[in-house]
C-alpha cells in the first residue's frame, strides 16, 4: 500500500476528445441532431505513480471545460492528498460554485475530477469502487437508451428496437418532443408491437412546450408509458408543476440538474419524481451519493443518466450496486460509439439475457484508458448538436 506522501497529488490533466458521427448514424432528437460526440477525459496522476481516471462532460464546448480543469483546478488542487475527497470538493465548491452561482462549466470540472479521486481510492485500497462504497454486487436491471431510438417512421423504430428486446432489455426509452401525432403513433406502434411486458420510458430532451404535455399526457396514461423525461428545460420549474397535474405518467429530470441543492428544490417540490443526476455533471460520485441518500429520505429511486463514455457507464453501475435506492442503468445502444467501445481496455457492461448488469470487479472505476486513442481523437470544437 502507498505511503501517505504517495497519495499526493502531482498532476492534473484534461484531455477533450471527439468523433464525428456518419450520416448514416445520425440521431434526430429533442436537442437537435448528433453530428459528433465529445467528452473531456480527467487523468490524476500521484506522487506515488497510481493513475484515476474520470469523465467531466463536455458541456457542448469540451476544449473549455478542459481548459478550466487544465488551469484553474489544477492551481486549486495539485499538491492535496488525493484521498481526501471531500476536502477537495470543498476547494472547488468554495472559489467556484459557492461564489459564482452553480455555474454548469465548474460543476462539470469537478464531476470529472471528482471521478478520478474515486478511482485513484479505489485502486489504493485494491478494491472495486462499488465496494469502497459500500455496496454489493447486485444485479442492476437496465433500459435501452443513450442517443438512439429517435425520430423515424414507427416500422424502423421497431426494426431498431427488437434486436435489442432479443438481446434481453426489458426496457426501453424512447425520444419524444419531435410533435405529439409522429410522437404518439411511434409509442403507440412499439407498444403494439411488443406488448406491456416491455417497459416503456420516453424522454422529450426539452422539447416539449405545455400544451405539447397537454397533448400527449392521456395517451402516455392510456400506454402505461413509466416515466416522461425533461419535457421542458431544468429551470422551468413552472411548466413542471403545471404538467404534473395533468396526468400520472412519472417526470423525469436531472441530467441538467447541479449538486444537492438543486436536487432539493426538485425533491421537496413533487413534481419530478424519477431523478437522474448524471456523475459527470451532478458533482461527481461524492455529490450523487449526496443526492441519492436525500432522496433516500423520500423514498425516490436514483435513475442516474450516463454519458458519455465508458468511464461514466462504469461508474454508474458502481453508484447503482451501492445506494439502497437504485433504479435503471440506462444503457447507452447508440450505433458505433467509439469512447463506450474503444477507449478503454475493456467493455464497460454486459447487459445479460435477462436484461440486467453488474459492476466491474477491479479496482477503483475498473477501466483503464487507452492513451494512444486520445491522441487519435483530438477535440473537434463547437456544438455536438446542430
Ligand atoms: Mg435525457
Amino acid at each position: 500500500m502507498p505511503k501517505y506522501k504517495d497519495l499526493i497529488i502531482k498532476e492534473i490533466k484534461a484531455i477533450p476528445i471527439s468523433f464525428p458521427i456518419e450520416i448514416e448514424n445520425r440521431v434526430r432528437l429533442g436537442i437537435g441532431n448528433s453530428i459528433k460526440n465529445d467528452a473531456v477525459i480527467v487523468k490524476v496522476i500521484t506522487e506515488g505513480g497510481l493513475i484515476g481516471w474520470g469523465e467531466a462532460h463536455h458541456g457542448r464546448c469540451p476544449g473549455a471545460i478542459a481548459h478550466l480543469i487544465n488551469t484553474t483546478i489544477k492551481m486549486l488542487v495539485e499538491g492535496q492528498n488525493a484521498t481526501d475527497i471531500n476536502a477537495i470538493w470543498n476547494i472547488i465548491y468554495r472559489n467556484q460554485l459557492a461564489s459564482h452561482g452553480m455555474g454548469t462549466g465548474a460543476c462539470l470540472a469537478l464531476s470529472g475530477l471528482d471521478l478520478a479521486l474515486w478511482d485513484i481510492k479505489g485502486k489504493y485500497l485494491g478494491l472495486p469502487l462499488y465496494k469502497v462504497l459500500g455496496g454489493s454486487r447486485k444485479s442492476i436491471p437496465t433500459y435501452a437508451g443513450g442517443v438512439a431510438l429517435g425520430y423515424q417512421p414507427t416500422e424502423r423504430l421497431i426494426e431498431e428496437a427488437r434486436p435489442l428486446i432479443e438481446q434481453g432489455y426489458k426496457a426501453l426509452k424512447l425520444r419524444v418532443g419531435d410533435n405529439t401525432t409522429d410522437d404518439i403513433s411511434r409509442i403507440t406502434g412499439i407498444r403494439k408491437e411488443f406488448g406491456e411486458s416491455i417497459t416503456l420510458l420516453t424522454d422529450a430532451n426539452t422539447g416539449y412546450s405545455l400544451n405539447d404535455v397537454r397533448t400527449i399526457m392521456p395517451f402516455l396514461d392510456e400506454l402505461n408509458v413509466g416515466w416522461l423525461e425533461e419535457p421542458f428545460p431544468a429551470h422551468d420549474y413552472r411548466s413542471y408543476y403545471e404538467a404534473k397535474k395533468l396526468g400520472r405518467t412519472a417526470l423525469a429530470a436531472g441530467e441538467n440538474h447541479y449538486t444537492r441543492f438543486e436536487f432539493n428544490r426538485l425533491i421537496e417540490e413533487k413534481n419530478i419524481t424519477i431523478l437522474q443526476p448524471d456523475l459527470s455533471k451532478s458533482g461527481g460520485m461524492t455529490e450523487v451519493i449526496r443526492v441519492a441518500n436525500l432522496a433516500s429520505s423520500w423514498m425516490l429511486p436514483i435513475h442516474p443518466h450516463s454519458s458519455k463514455t465508458a468511464l461514466n457507464m462504469a461508474a454508474s453501475i458502481h453508484l447503482l450496486s451501492a445506494i439502497d435506492n437504485s433504479g435503471y442503468f440506462e444503457a447507452d445502444v447508440s450505433k458505433n460509439n467509439l469512447f463506450r467501445d474503444h477507449l478503454t481496455d475493456e467493455k464497460p457492461y454486459n447487459v445479460d439475457e435477462n436484461g440486467v448488469v453488474r459492476a466491474i470487479e477491479k479496482p477503483g472505476i475498473g477501466l483503464d484508458v487507452d492513451e494512444v486513442f486520445l491522441k487519435n481523437h483530438p477535440v473537434i470544437e463547437g456544438s455536438s448538436y446542430i
